[in-house]
Order: C-alpha cells, then structure tokens, then sequence
C-alpha cells in the first residue's frame, strides 16, 4: 500500500465535550460577556430586533410550544421554506432547543424540489413564509411520506394556518423547556441540521450534521479569525439561512458570539451599501460575485465603507485578478478566503488573519483537521506541489447522508471525506483550489447539479442526447451552466437560423421549470454527438473544448 502523505493543522487543537448540544453551548458559553439586552440581529423583511438574552427566552418559550403544541421531540425533523428572518433564526434555535433537527430548504426551488427535500427527510411539521405557500402547498399535496406534515406559517398570516410564534408557544411565562440534552449520549449521534447538497455525485442528498461537529467548527474557525470573532464586530450580510453558509456563520457563530448582524431577504447592491455605512459594519461574509459588484459598481462610491476592517470570502472560486483588484479598491481591509463544504459543517482551510495576505490561497488547515491530496485516477497521494483530490479528516465532518447508505460510503474512503475538489498545497502549508472533479456547479454561491438539468434537457421531443458543465463567467464572477444537446432528426440538419431558434426554444423550456439561479446561463448549443467514455457516461470535463467545434447556438 502506498504511503499516505497526511497534511496536519498547524494551529493549535480546540475541544470541547461531547454532552453539550447547540442550546446549552449557546446558554452555557458567553465568550465575550454579552449583555443580555445586546441587539445582535434584525432583518430588514420585518425589522425585527433580537436581542443576546431575548434569543435564548424566545427559543426556550418557543420550544415549549413545539413540544406541547405541535407534539415535536427528539427524531423528529422539520422543514423551514421561508427567507432570513429574525424569525427564522428564533425557529430554527427553539427546534434545536426541543432536541429536533432544522432542515431548511432553498426556498427559490421548485415545488419538484421541495418535494424531493421533504421525501428525503420525512417532517413533521413544515414551517412556510406566505410567498412559498403555493409552491410549498403543491409539493405537500403530491408528498407521499409516512404521515402528512403539520404546516405553521412563518413570518407573515397565512389564512387557515397557525402562526409562529403566536399560536404555538404558551400563555404563560413559564410554560419554557430546558435546553435539549443528550443525557448519557454523545452530542456526536445526535443530528441538528439536516441540509441539501448534490454532493459529488448530483442528486440533491440530505446531509446530516451533529449538534458536536458544528460546535467544533465554530471553535476551529474561531481560532483562525482571533481578532473578528468577538462581540464587538457588526457584518451585514446577505446569503440565505438555508445554506450551510448562512446557518453557520449567523444563525449559529454570530449568534452565539453575540456581535451584531443585519441580515437581506434579497441581495441588492444599493440596499446593501446603505446598510453597511449606517451600522458602520467592520466585518463582510462574501461570495465572489458580490466581491465584483462592490469593485465594478458605482453605487458602492457613494457610501461610507472606512469601518470595514475584513472581508472573509468563502464558497466559490475567488480569481486571483479579481482579489488584486479588491485589494485596489479596499487597501486598507483585510481579505480572507476560506473553503469549506456543507459536509464539513463547512469550514476546512482558512487564511490566518494574522499572517501575511497571500493572494489565491483559501488558507491552511484550521485546527484538528487533517488532509491528503490523492491523484483521483490512481487513488495514490501525490507530491508537494502536484494536483490531487482534497481528501480531509475532522471532528466537523458530516455523519452521513441521510437514508443513503450508498453515497455515504462513496464519499468516506477508511474515514476520509473525498471533497471533490483539486488542489495544491505548497511548502507552507497553503492551499489552493485548482479544479473541480465532482459534478455541481456553483452559480453565485449556490449548487447546480449539472444531471438535473440533463434529466429536464432529454425530455425536450426535439433533443436526444444533452449534456451540462460549469463555464466561468468573468461578467459575473461566478460558473454558469452551459448546455450542449443532440438534436433529434431532422432537427439536426437544420439551418444555422433555424438551429437558434430551436436552441433558444430549448433554453427557454428548460429555465421555465427549474429554479431561478439553475437557468442556462452559459447557452445551449448543438453537438452532433457528445463525449463519453465506452460505457456511456458523459465526459462532461471534455466538455468546454467541445464549444469550438459545436455549431453556435444560444
Ligand atoms: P457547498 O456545500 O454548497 O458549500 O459547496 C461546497 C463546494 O463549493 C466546494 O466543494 C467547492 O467546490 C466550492 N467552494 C467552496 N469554497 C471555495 C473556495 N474558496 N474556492 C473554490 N471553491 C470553493
């Protein structure tokens, strides 16, 4: 067997016990003595301020309601499809409180996806924002799981539903729950999110992550972000709490932390500089795509951003051009780019704040983690400096998928998480992303698996074959899905004119039935014939080259 080349964290290790769940470390743990009156979120959808203190009694309170109200406990799961909110956050702490597992859904999917979703995880209750209800209503009516989802209405009064938290918790200022505790158990077995990812595989799966694994990836990205990660830090930000992005970095670490966040229900440039020179923000979370709108942008000149000290950027490729020109625009604010992934609750690397900016690198190993860099094709780890697969190892790593034992055991090779990204790692310890070997796409920060749009392509009756890949849209700072079909006969001796129509017939088709950010953004064009290997998959990485010779379509 060959040797395995194990890159260890250089930073120091963090721990914590394995008995505590998410509501106690939230109630037992104040790093930064927060006073219990500390407004530490609002939403700009309903203006609603939490407070540090104020969080924790409306989760208690609210929990209590769960329990008595809607009969949830341990094991159970429920859905939330609704935007960021003040409430969303207040749900999704009193679900944990009640010792149940949030499952937040993109609420921008169709209600094809949601279906898939609550097929996956079977809820019980179904938590819904008035302008999701349709869809969420036509997925519940074609849901064929165990036994219909209760359905509570969030964030607005939909007419014949409860509503939270009003009609849920008690009447009384007593009727609170204890915190959830795993008693004699390990806080390691016991699920709190539960949050969709294709993977590497592209089917949309269920990742299951431990009340433990997300602690300890607070603790660990705590420990690379020494000087940000305090109470005195005020971060607007705008990505959506379904995404482990999002549910990580506000609804538990900000939360917990008790700085002060101001979160969108949409991302818009204008609204977003405007909030950030009113709370005087010092800290950004960002995605490449938004990084781009604040350097190419007017609108960004007219706002006062002196306060802003760092930007951490995460969740999809930074370009080394668009880093340096960031660095024009905003001399004086640290940049950090880190990399993670749902299934690592999701933080891996991190640059340091405290070393020198280097300019590509998404970081090192943060503490207790350990990695390997394997050739995909001889399954043998390669030597410094060389291209491989990231395979890592941590106490943030995911339990599983949920109900698929199969995908799990893809994924886990003798303990190791197989990312699906290629990467370097030079002599320093440093680690940049270089390639993808799995099959998503990630449009803005959000996965597109590249197969479910196939699936919707080859039911076209004029398309025979399709095929979908990731190209790099530098307008846009972010991948983009790009189609190439066979078409049917006679369609394929078509006309170049009459080849676009029916190209941009087919684009208009498929975007009409998948959520907005998986339309086809990148085109559809004509391949008389597509790659594959001989037993018929797609060689989707021959794919790009392909658009030379293919005939031009949309
Ligand atoms: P998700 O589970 O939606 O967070 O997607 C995780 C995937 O996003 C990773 O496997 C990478 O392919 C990509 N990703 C995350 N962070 C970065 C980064 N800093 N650079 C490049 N790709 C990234």
């Amino acid at each position: 067997m060959a040797t395995q080349k194990i890159i260890r964290s250089r930073y120091a290790p963090v721990s914590i016990s394995d008995d505590i769940t998410i509501p106690q470390f939230m109630t037992r743990y104040n790093p930064d003595n927060v006073k219990d009156d500390k407004v530490v979120h609002v939403d700009l959808l309903s203006q609603g301020h939490l407070t540090y203190g104020g969080l924790r009694r409306a989760a208690a309170k609210a929990a209590w309601g769960l329990v008595h109200n809607l009969c949830l406990g341990h094991g159970d799961t429920v859905c939330i499809v609704a935007q960021n909110s003040s409430d969303f956050v207040v749900l999704a702490h009193s679900i944990w409180w009640a010792g149940a597992v949030v499952s937040p859904i993109n609420p921008q999917l169709t209600a094809k996806d949601i279906l898939h979703c609550m097929n996956l995880v079977e809820p019980s209750v179904v938590f819904v924002s008035g302008v999701y209800y349709a869809k969420t209503q036509e997925a519940l009516r074609r849901y064929g799981g165990r036994r219909n989802p209760k359905v509570v209405s969030l964030q607005d009064s939909i007419p014949g539903l409860k509503a939270f938290p009003e009609d849920i918790e008690g009447e009384s200022d007593h009727d609170v729950l204890p915190p959830f505790s795993v008693g004699n158990l390990s806080s390691k077995d016991a699920v709190a999110p539960i949050i969709y990812s294709s993977g590497t595989t592209g089917k949309i799966k269920g990742v299951k992550i431990s009340h433990y694994n997300h602690i300890i990836n607070i603790l660990q990205g705590r420990s690379s972000l020494p000087l940000r990660m305090n109470s005195e830090q005020r971060v607007i930000f705008f990505a959506p709490y379904c995404h482990i992005y999002g549910l990580g970095t506000v609804v538990l670490n900000n939360m917990w932390l008790g700085n002060f966040t101001c979160v969108l229900t949409n991302f818009d440039l204008e609204t977003y500089c405007q909030q950030f020179e009113q709370h005087k923000a010092t800290l950004a979370f960002l995605v490449p795509p938004i990084i781009l709108q604040l350097v190419a942008s007017e609108i960004p000149r007219k706002y006062d951003f002196s306060a802003l000290e760092c930007m951490v950027v995460a969740a999809a490729p930074l370009k080394t051009a668009l880093q340096e020109k960031v660095k024009q625009v905003f001399p004086t604010t640290k940049i950090i780019q880190g990399y993670g992934l749902s299934e690592c609750s999701p933080s891996v690397l991190m640059q340091h704040e405290t070393e020198e900016e280097y300019v590509g690198t998404c970081g090192k190993l943060l503490s207790n983690t350990e990695a390997r860099l394997v050739n995909p094709t001889t399954g043998v780890d390669v030597e410094m400096g060389q291209e491989g697969e990231l395979w890592v190892r941590g106490p943030q790593i995911m339990m599983g998928y949920v109900r698929n034992e199969a995908a799990t055991n893809d994924t886990f090779v003798d303990g190791w998480l197989r990312t699906g990204d290629i990467m370097t790692c030079d002599s320093n310890d440093n680690f940049w992303v270089t390639d993808r070997l799995k099959e998503m796409i990630k449009y803005k920060g959000l996965q597109i698996a590249p197969s479910e749009l196939e699936d919707i392509l080859v039911q076209h009756p004029k398309v025979v074959d399709a095929a979908v890949c990731a190209v790099y849209d530098s307008e846009q700072a972010s991948e983009v899905p790009l189609a190439y079909v066979s078409l049917a006969r006679p369609y394929d001796t078509c006309s170049r004119e009459e080849t676009d129509e029916i190209l941009e017939e087919i684009k208009q088709w498929s975007d009409g039935q998948v959520a907005g950010y998986k339309r086809l953004r990148g085109g559809v064009f004509h391949l008389q014939e597509l790659p594959k290997n001989a037993s018929g998959k797609i060689l989707r990485r021959e794919l790009p080259a392909k658009k030379k010779q293919g005939r031009i379509g949309v």
